[in-house]
């Protein structure tokens, strides 16, 4: 266990979340400490295929304006991390295509396209002969798609390693070590306990993602599950250009490096973050379907990973309304990696004036969620 003893604010979890929230508080000159035992082998953030794809699925208003306002945080905020950190996080805006594979898909994604126009965001629909005109290897079953030309992908693997650099070039000190309690008197936050010794500080910050309800001493149940996604990699095929193809039930490819990411399932399996024949199984059918050029293409590695997930898929984000000083930034399910950047803003803002300019009523934890209806086993998603 480290020596600090004392801090402005304790962040629980060095995940993406944990991390961009850290960066956040010791830019504004908070005296920080980040928790992180690990990191979980099932957290999400390193298994994440790290799209930023805020307007594939929009059909929850208030994400989609959230996705799109933290998607555009990334252009400056890759330049920013990689003058102080010298690491790339992978920023790359060569849109995301979610494509129709069957006639009754296309009026569905035609809508979302006219919703997002109506919206003033940039959403396109392309007639099948323009999708294989840009991709001319996908799915020969196409019959069009949605076209998102702003969204991309960041690595988020490198995004994490790059604001933990960062925040501790900003004075953040890590502890390898998890948080066993957040202590609480008299309707306040006093600190945490780790390892045995209590770390006073008069904010604390709960971004341990899955493992979020499990601290003791929170004041509240928090409706987060952990769903495992899988996913699996290959050579990207050659004479492809980069692309990121997306199918609302049959998974996506995504073009990184020299590599094809693919994924990826929702499952309702624990805390059980391994992969299995079936669920791999889905994803290589799903991925073939989309790009049939991978189907002769070798497996070079697979994995997978435990989303937060919420009842109503939103995160829990701001304080706590029975406790000063503790503040969620968890449960963003499957849109972390694109919430990232607006949620260290949120709670940097929060931590130092104690507002923002984010309405966080729909967010908060003591909102109504709806009943957690029967998981689908194998529903291929983000
Ligand atoms: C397969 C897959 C694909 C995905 N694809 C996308 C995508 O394309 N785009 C997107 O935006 N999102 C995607 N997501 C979702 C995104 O990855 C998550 O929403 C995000 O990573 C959550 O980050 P987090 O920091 O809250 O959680 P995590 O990354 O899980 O981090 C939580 C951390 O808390 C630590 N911890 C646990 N208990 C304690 C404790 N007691 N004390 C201290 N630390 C503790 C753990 O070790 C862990 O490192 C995907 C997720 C998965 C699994």
């Amino acid at each position: 266990m480290s020596r600090v003893s004392t801090a402005d604010v304790a962040i629980i979890g060095g995940g993406v979340i944990g991390a961009v929230c850290a960066r956040a508080a010791a830019e504004r000159g908070l005296h920080t400490v980040v928790f992180e035992p690990g990191p979980d082998p099932a957290a999400a953030s390193a298994a994440s295929a790290g799209m930023l794809a805020a307007q594939i699925e929009p059909t929850d208003q208030l994400l989609l304006g959230l996705g799109v306002r933290s998607r555009d945080h990334y252009e400056p905020l890759a330049a920013a991390l990689k003058d102080t950190t010298g690491i790339d996080i992978g920023f790359w805006r060569g849109g995301i295509a979610s494509v129709a594979l069957a006639d009754a898909e296309v009026d569905q994604l035609r809508e979302y396209v006219a919703l997002q126009r109506q919206a003033g965001l940039r959403c396109d629909w392309l007639e099948p002969g323009d999708v294989h005109e840009r991709w001319p290897t996908a799915a020969p079953e196409c019959v069009g798609a949605l076209y998102a030309p702003e969204d991309g992908a960041v690595d988020p693997q490198a995004l994490t390693r790059a604001l933990l650099a960062d925040a501790r070039r900003l004075g953040a000190a890590l502890v390898s070590e998890p948080v066993e309690e957040i202590r609480i008197a008299d309707g306040r936050v006093t600190g945490v306990r780790a390892a045995g010794s209590t770390v006073a500080a008069e904010r604390v910050v709960l971004a341990a993602g899955a493992w979020s309800p499990r601290l003791k001493g929170l004041p509240r149940d928090l409706p987060i599950e952990p769903v495992r996604g899988q996913m699996a990699m290959t050579p990207w095929p050659a004479d492809t250009p980069p692309a990121i193809l997306y199918h609302i039930r049959h998974g996506y490819v995504l073009a990184r490096g020299g590599d094809a990411i693919l994924g990826s399932t929702m499952e309702h399996a624990g805390f059980e973050g391994k992969v299995t024949n079936e669920g791999l199984a889905q994803i290589f059918r799903s991925a073939v379907r989309l790009l049939p050029a991978l189907a002769s293409l070798t497996v070079s590695r697979s994995w997978a990973g435990l989303r937060p997930v919420t009842p109503d898929g939103r995160p829990i984000l701001g304080p706590d309304p029975d406790v000063a000083g503790l503040y969620y930034a968890t449960g963003h399910g499957r849109n972390g990696v694109l919430l990232a950047a607006l949620t260290g803003e949120v709670i940097g803002d929060l931590l130092t004036k104690g507002e923002t300019d984010v309405d966080l009523a729909p967010l908060s934890p003591t909102r109504s969620f709806p009943e957690i209806p029967e998981p689908d086993i194998l529903t291929p998603d983000t």
